[in-house]
């Protein structure tokens, strides 16, 4: 019996050891990796052969533009590839976390994508000028901040849908930011999969759990949201890397002494001066420290 001829395709959903594949006329597959090892993510372009009507094997994937890991549990895992813009939700309330934002700035930088942070729930009032003094931190650090109400899909579709024209986003936010809000204003299909999507992607067993992308209803860009994601995995980005993941340390880094400090202890080190005299915040260098000791306690064996 001869093969199947070969498709390509697009990795919408990724289900542990199973992932859903959209063909080019639009239908889903279920469709499970060649051999033991699970190299695909979501928003990779796939080479499958098609078993039966809706299933097939993942023979190869194609050149990625980037590729995007998640940290769970302390593991590290492969979680989205060919993203260009990473939208951060925060609130106005509850308080949003800066090393959250500090760690997803590493991960953009490094992988060549454009972070843009939305400040949610302008609407309430009272709490709003203290969020927007956080946030103008986060424009000292060079991030473009949209400022909208997830609530009025009319302020959503005005001011964020132009941005995700042409582009793959990808959807982060801490629980209680309104990221399913906004995920809803701009998919209204996304959290009521359809008959058909029950069937491929395993609703009911998979939904809460699954990174799911999402083409927008006019087809001008997609959206990947996974639930429950919060943090980036970065143990695999060297020390350079994550240096160069901190955009307040660029200009200083000529002032180092010696070409190859790495700003921890070093006398006559641009970094640490600017940390004493206050012009690198504090908690930034801190953040620092803690992502070079997870990279090296990662790659100690
Ligand atoms: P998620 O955990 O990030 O997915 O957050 P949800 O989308 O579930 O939103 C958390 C809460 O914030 C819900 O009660 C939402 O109704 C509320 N919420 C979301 N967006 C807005 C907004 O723009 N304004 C206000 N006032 N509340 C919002």
């Amino acid at each position: 019996m001869g093969h199947n001829p070969l498709h390509e395709g697009l990795v919408v959903a990724a289900h542990g050891r199973h992932y859903t594949v959209e063909m080019p006329d639009g239908s889903l597959r279920k469709c499970f990796p060649r051999g033991k090892k699970a190299g695909t993510a979501v928003g990779d372009r796939v080479v499958i052969e098609p078993q039966g009507a809706d299933e097939g094997v993942i023979v190869r994937q194609l050149e990625r533009r980037n590729l995007l890991y998640r940290s769970d549990e302390m593991r590290t895992k492969l979680f989205a590839a060919n993203v260009d813009l990473l939208l951060i939700v925060v609130a106005v309330e509850p308080a949003f976390s800066d090393e959250l934002i500090g760690r997803a700035l590493v991960a953009t930088r490094c992988a060549g994508i454009k972070p843009l942070v939305i400040l949610n729930k302008v609407d309430l009032l009272a709490q709003l000028p203290a969020a927007q003094a956080r946030i103008e931190k986060l424009r000292g650090l060079g991030l473009e901040v949209i400022e909208l109400s997830a609530l009025d899909t009319e302020q959503v579709n005005a001011k964020l849908l132009p941005l995700l024209k042409g582009r793959t986003a990808l959807l982060l936010g801490q629980s209680g930011m309104g990221k399913s809000t906004l995920l809803n204003a701009l998919v209204p299909k996304a959290l009521a999969p359809t008959q058909e999507h029950s069937v491929a992607l395993d609703a009911g067993k998979h939904t809460t759990t699954s990174t799911r992308l999402y083409h927008l209803p006019d087809g001008s860009g997609d959206l990947i949201d996974s639930p429950g994601f919060q943090n980036f995995g970065l143990s695999h980005l060297s020390a350079g890397n994550i240096e160069r993941g901190f955009p307040e340390f660029e200009a200083l880094l000529g002032e180092c002494r010696f070409y190859n400090c790495t700003h921890l202890h070093e006398p006559g080190c641009g970094i640490l001066a600017a940390v004493e005299k206050g012009t690198i915040a504090r908690e930034r260098h801190d953040l620092y420290k803690r992502l070079l000791a997870e990279h090296e306690d990662q790659n100690r064996y």
